[in-house]
């Protein structure tokens, strides 16, 4: 059980490939956003061991190109397995995509989630439900049994409003963040430890002097995350 980065702009290991854009495999049944490029995400997960037959959900955080890059050929790479997917998509996604996604024979259901309204993905898995007004984005929360594990795409909204109300929603205290936070030079550690974020995994488009800040503040509580990296959360 764990969460496993799939494709990043950064690979921890030889043999991984690493470009631009985000996605992680959580507990082997969901796959979190699908990086910029088809044959990269599948080249990585068959390399790392990921069995698509045994994905049931696909939770895509955001219409960028980099997070849903890889759609057209995950859910073929499905089609080919005899499998379905039940996707999951903010509903402020354009018409044009979640047309596409209906149409698909890898896709059993397309779950529109609303605004401020968590909705179950599967098992301990939930979308936060769609947040931000600008770029509109979802972000997944598992709740494990020491807290709220918060995985987001690029954390448009902002990561520290997305912790916030995951904080609320859920009721419960932030184990890890994990993900792009988006951040530049920006630094949050502060807000951070005022929200009692227990431990962060900063990757893709976090920035690297937030990155930095971030590492030089949480210590041995900072996660490095890239491509190959499986973080088991509930032994945090
Ligand atoms: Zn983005
Ligand atoms: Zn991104």
């Amino acid at each position: 059980m764990g969460i496993l980065t799939v494709y990043d702009n950064k690979s921890c290991k030889h043999g991984l490939k690493s470009a631009w854009g985000f996605a992680c495999v959580v507990d082997r049944r969901i796959l979190f956003d699908t990086g910029g490029e088809g044959s990269t995400l599948l080249s990585n997960m068959r390399a790392l061991g990921v069995d698509l037959s045994r994905i049931e959900a696909l939770v895509l955080s955001h219409e960028h190109w980099d997070h849903t890059g890889g759609v057209s050929a995950f859910l073929e790479a499905v089609r080919e397995a005899g499998k379905e997917v039940r996707v999951f998509v903010p509903c402020s996604f354009s018409s044009g995509f979640k047309q596409k996604l209906s149409a698909s024979d890898a896709v059993s259901e397309v779950v529109e989630v609303q605004p401020h309204s968590p909705e179950k993905i599967l098992g301990n898995a939930f979308s936060t439900g769609e947040l931000g007004t600008w770029t509109k984005e979802q972000a997944l929360v598992l709740r494990a049994r020491k807290g709220l594990v918060v995985v987001t795409g690029c954390a448009h909204p902002g990561i520290v409003n997305i912790l916030r109300y995951a904080k609320e929603a859920f009721n419960d205290e932030i184990l890890l963040a994990l993900g792009g936070f988006h951040l530049g030079s920006k630094d949050v550690t502060h807000a951070f430890r005022r929200l009692g974020v227990r431990k962060v995994a900063p990757c893709h488009c976090t920035g690297e002097v937030a990155t930095a800040l971030l590492k030089q503040a949480f210590g041995a509580d900072f996660v490095e995350n890239c491509v190959g990296r499986e973080i088991e959360y509930e032994a945090l």
